[in-house]
């Protein structure tokens, strides 16, 4: 099952888990059963994504490849990179 979400309305989300494929940006979200779709307002939805390590925890961020609108999620049991 997978729910489209505008970008909009994405706010706060817990990311689990994510892949990107030709349908769109898939994200398994805490809380929620399925996965989530994430759909840009200017509908082109191709996102760039990258996953970003701090001390304050990993962060999942995503910009439109169209319009530039960008969210960024917390993301949680990422591994943080071995140093
Ligand atoms: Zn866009």
């Amino acid at each position: 099952m997978v729910r489209d979400v505008p970008v909009s309305e994405a706010e706060g989300l817990i990311v689990l888990a994510w892949r990107s494929g030709e349908e769109g940006l898939h994200l398994a979200v805490r809380g929620q059963p399925g996965e989530v779709r994430l759909r840009c307002r200017c509908n082109r939805s191709h996102w760039i994504v990258r996953e970003e390590f701090s001390p304050g925890g990993a962060r999942l961020v995503v910009s439109c490849h169209g319009c530039r609108t960008g969210r960024d999620f917390v993301l949680e049991g990422a591994e943080l990179p071995s140093r």
